[in-house]
């Protein structure tokens, strides 16, 4: 672990506090590190950006899956999740997720939450999900299951008494001398004792940030998934993987050529429950596609959406669920019948209009089993997490159950370790620039036009060369005329968004094969022989990325990987910047070394490899 020595141009420190344990962020994840961590007597932090419910948790809508009906089975659950992952899941943190996901859920109703259940029975009610082959989603309030389990986990941390702060941006990572752990920056908006930028100090950070939606122009992700985490792990030095797969949800209400930021999803329990895709002329498209049509996995769906919508030159299809008739939409799906309703459509009379949008982030910050990441005492949970569950597409409703999971997992290893780390070293001011809050937009539509849901080698080196030149034009600025934004949560998140659209592009570049999510249309077969591996990225001092691939699919255990400059053929000899072209194979630690006769074919030839090393801030 190198920490990359970058940091966020910020104000310094002007206030401390001190914690066991900072959670950052307050979705499904956080909330529950935080809960099950204070239950056994640490005193925990909640940090989080906006108000406790702001996150992707709140507008989850399907639901959570776990094999709780009856003949359903882990092992069932496990199968379709590694089906969906396209042969890049890790068995074992999948088996992890199946295996306790149905006593978490248990738990998460013995907290509050509070699930549809059949009114003669109590049992609780399963609906299917693209790629899965039981009823095996558990919902509440019809279509509105994650403000009902965000509604529970805030009522829960404000019932046990813990500590949180809300709108408080999160900046940075401080370690003590050793590199460990030792607290985060974060600047607090309003007024008060804690306004303005300061320090909380524990020895235990868990990031649950969330995905990072926000870097596309059109997503279902609410505003505050800018991707900080990931940011934040990558200057801290830590592991991120799988960026590149980033999953379309298929069905997003279509509102127009220019709609922008969060979308209303049309949450896949609608065709689960029996709508289905038709195009302009009616015509049933899915049917013939998969033997699952409208409930194939996402990606799939997906595609054939764009497909179809580039042979008919559309800008989207429809989804029609006339025949549930007023009564069933009313009930099973009140929040899609008001999304859709407020902006003129009733899917009681008519078709709804969709099309795909940024939906999910597969991969994240690299974990092992226990929410490890690659810097000692730092941990990801949730979406901001890669623990290897997802590979390379997450099967429907499994995000939520992740979060509950690995977060159980996160406060068990935090409570065991009682060890503190030694005195923080506050970081040095950043010399680096921030972004002008107008970048986001170009970075959105930058995303969105080189790396969406169809990208190629061209589309993915535009994109690249577009966000090279927002980055220069920043430091250029700052290096002319010592000018650069000022730093606010709009320069930070712009800032954070071009971090991790450059990750994600580069990754994409890359993987030079079509799996998944990653659809790549001048690569459009899968390369098991090559491409059945990870791409493992990470931020050196230089301000590159040195970037490597894992030896095999499986996820491997990420125990704090050593100082690769202490390793023979480490960092100095072997870093590649991230566009340098050499061949991606080639390892930066130990547990990247390329598999015998396996390596990955060389993109030295690469034209598109820009001749510098990429510049990362
Ligand atoms: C519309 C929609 C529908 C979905 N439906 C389903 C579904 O049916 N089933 C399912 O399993 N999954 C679903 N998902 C995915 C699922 O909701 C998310 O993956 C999951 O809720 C993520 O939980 P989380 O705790 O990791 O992050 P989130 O719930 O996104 O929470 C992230 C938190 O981090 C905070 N934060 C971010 N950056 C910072 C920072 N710098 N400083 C401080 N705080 C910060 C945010 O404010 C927020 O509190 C859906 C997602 C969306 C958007």
């Amino acid at each position: 672990m190198v920490p990359s020595g970058v940091r966020l141009r910020a104000p310094a420190p002007g206030w401390a506090i001190d914690a066991d344990v900072v959670v950052v962020g307050s979705g499904v994840a956080g909330l529950t590190v935080a809960l099950r961590c204070a239950a056994a007597g640490a005193k925990v932090t909640v940090v989080t950006k906006a108000r406790l419910d702001d996150g992707s948790t709140r507008w989850a809508q399907g639901g959570i899956a776990a094999a709780l009906g009856e003949g359903d089975t882990p092992a069932q659950h496990l199968d379709d999740t590694l089906v969906a992952g396209a042969g890049l899941c890790d068995e074992e943190a999948v088996r992890n997720l199946v295996t306790e996901g149905p006593d978490a859920v248990r738990r998460l109703i013995a907290t509050g939450a509070r699930f549809d259940t059949a009114p003669d029975t109590g049992e609780i009610l399963l609906t299917r999900e693209g790629g899965h082959h039981r009823r095996r989603i558990a919902h509440a309030g019809g279509d509105a299951t994650g403000a009902e389990i965000s509604r529970a986990l805030v009522d829960a941390v404000r019932d046990a008494g813990i500590e949180t702060i809300e709108n408080a941006l999160v900046l940075d990572l401080i370690t003590d001398a050793a590199g460990r752990t030792a607290g985060v920056t974060l600047h607090v908006m309003g007024e008060g004792q804690r306004d303005g930028v300061g320090a909380v100090r524990a020895r235990a950070v868990v990031l649950a940030t969330g995905g990072m939606g926000q870097v596309f122009s059109a997503t279902t992700n609410p505003a505050v998934s800018t991707g900080d985490g990931v940011a934040l792990a990558l200057r801290a030095g830590a592991e991120v993987s799988d960026l590149e797969f980033v999953q379309f949800h298929p069905t997003v209400l279509w509102l127009g050529p220019d709609a922008e930021g969060q979308q209303p999803l049309v949450s896949e329990a609608v065709r689960g429950e029996g709508a289905y895709l038709v195009d302009a002329d009616g015509v049933r498209f899915m049917q013939g596609q998969h033997e699952l049509a409208e409930l194939a996995p996402r990606d799939i769906v997906a595609k054939a959406i764009m497909r179809r919508m580039r042979e008919q030159g559309a800008e989207h299809m429809y989804l029609d669920g006339r025949h549930f008739g007023a009564e069933m939409w009313a009930h099973r799906f009140p929040t899609i019948l008001a999304a859709c309703r407020a902006h003129g459509i009733d899917p009681v009379t008519g078709t709804i209009p969709v099309a795909p949008a940024a939906h999910y982030a597969s991969g994240g910050v690299r974990t092992d089993p226990r929410g490890h990441t690659t810097v000692p005492g730092l941990y990801a949970c949730g979406e901001v997490a890669c623990t290897g569950v997802h590979g390379a597409n997450r099967l429907a409703s499994n995000s939520l159950l992740e979060g509950l999971v690995f977060a159980e997992r996160i406060a068990a290893d935090i409570v065991a370790r009682p060890a503190g780390p030694g005195a923080p070293v506050i970081p040095v001011p950043s010399r680096f620039p921030l972004l002008a809050p107008e970048a986001r937009y170009e970075i959105q539509r930058v995303m969105t036009a080189g790396a969406g849901v169809l990208r190629s080698a061209d589309s993915l080196d535009r994109a690249a060369a577009a966000l090279r030149r927002i980055q220069h034009t920043a430091a250029d600025d700052l290096e002319r005329d010592g000018k650069t934004a000022e730093p606010c949560v709009e320069t930070w998140e712009a800032t954070n968004l071009l971090t991790v659209a450059r990750v994600l592009v580069e990754a994409a570049r890359r993987r030079e094969e079509t799996r998944g999510c990653h659809w790549r249309e001048d690569r459009p077969d899968r390369d098991d022989a090559i491409w059945r591996r990870h791409l493992v990225v990470r931020l050196t001092p230089e301000r590159t990325l040195a970037i490597h691939t894992t030896e095999t699919a499986a996820f491997p255990p990420t125990a704090t990987l050593p100082d690769p400059a202490d390793t023979p053929g480490g960092a100095s000899g072997t870093t590649q910047g991230a566009a340098s072209g050499a061949a991606p194979g080639a390892a930066t630690a130990p547990a990247a070394a390329a598999g015998a006769g396996q390596a990955p074919r060389p993109h030295g030839a690469r034209a598109a490899g820009p001749a510098s090393p990429e510049e990362i801030s």
